[in-house]
């Protein structure tokens, strides 16, 4: 976002600041933080995420998202510890842990790192090939895997912002994924073992994210993933695309998709009955759950 000489509609002050056009609103440097930990709190509100009283768990990539959200949990005093997946891609993945680890040091956060090594004796590469999937999948099932069994009862709180819930929306709708379309939900209810999930900047932007991040100094990576899927690179334009062209586009259409989603799928069609995996206690559909499965391939 632009920073231009503005009259700021929170201060009153003429000073620099952000022209946010969705919310058809001017913001001084000072006021944005603040601005944005209130959007934050009042999502986490309007959608009954978790209060004070729970333990929260946030999975920090170290991407401005989920580096902004975890700096505003704390800030309005919610109960978070951070957990970092460090999945071992070359080039990334060591730099990255130090500076998630450096800003939780500044930040006095507390934070988990948990290793691919920990879990698995090879590198992504390989186990995608032994998988037969791409790697973004199998590092999004391994994430969710170590995610679930580090969370001990804790919320699960990722830093989905508008655009990532429109992206997967849009894709869904485009190819008719209903077993995925009728799930669609800022918050995932918990279920025995498995945690309760939320996603507290289902209405903030990325550009957002970026400008908290960048006035309060938070360093952050911004190299994109050398494994992303290319066909959510596709989608994630979209959404810039649409923000841009259309300001709170976004916004009214998520929202839009959750008042509507009975009239497209009355009841919930996830029938899939749960059972724990025999080898680990994951809950799974199958007897031995994806992870176990995909070690004992390993060993084979
Ligand atoms: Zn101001
Ligand atoms: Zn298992």
């Amino acid at each position: 976002m632009e920073i231009r000489k503005i009259r700021c509609k929170i201060c009153n002050f003429l000073k620099e600041g952000l022209i946010l056009e969705h919310y058809n609103l001017k913001v001084c440097l000072n006021c944005f933080p603040d601005f944005f930990r209130k959007r934050v709190d009042e999502t986490i509100k309007k959608f009954k995420m978790f209060t004070k009283l729970d333990k929260i768990l946030i999975a920090l990539s170290g991407g401005k998202d989920s580096m902004s959200l975890a700096k505003s949990l704390k800030d309005l005093g919610y109960s978070v510890k951070a957990l970092h997946i460090n999945m071992e891609i070359k080039d990334l993945s060591n730099e990255t842990s130090l500076i998630v680890k450096n800003f939780c040091e500044k930040e006095n956060l507390e934070l988990k790192i948990v290793n691919l090594n920990d879990y698995f004796t090879t590198n992504l590469e390989e186990l995608s090939k032994i998988a037969k999937k791409p790697i973004c999948s199998v590092c999004g099932s391994i994430r969710r895997y170590i995610m679930n069994r580090e969370a001990f009862s804790r919320v699960i709180v990722t830093g989905h912002t508008i655009n990532d819930e429109v992206s997967f929306l849009l894709k869904n709708l485009i190819f008719w994924n209903d077993d995925l379309l009728c799930r669609i939900n800022p918050i995932l209810a918990e279920r025995e073992g498995l945690s309760r999930k939320a996603k507290p900047l289902c209405l903030i932007s990325e550009e957002e994210t970026r400008s908290f991040c960048e006035i309060l100094g938070i360093k952050y990576v911004d190299t994109p993933c050398p494994y992303k899927s290319k066909v959510y690179d596709v989608f994630k334009g979209i959404t810039l695309k649409l923000n841009e062209r259309f300001p709170g586009s976004l916004i009214g259409f998520y929202k839009g998709y959750l008042k509507r989603i009975r009239n497209f799928y009355p009841e919930k069609q996830d029938n899939s009955v749960l059972q724990k995996c025999k080898n680990c206690g994951y809950l799974t559909t199958a007897q031995v759950c994806s992870i176990c499965r995909l070690k004992e391939k390993l060993l084979e």
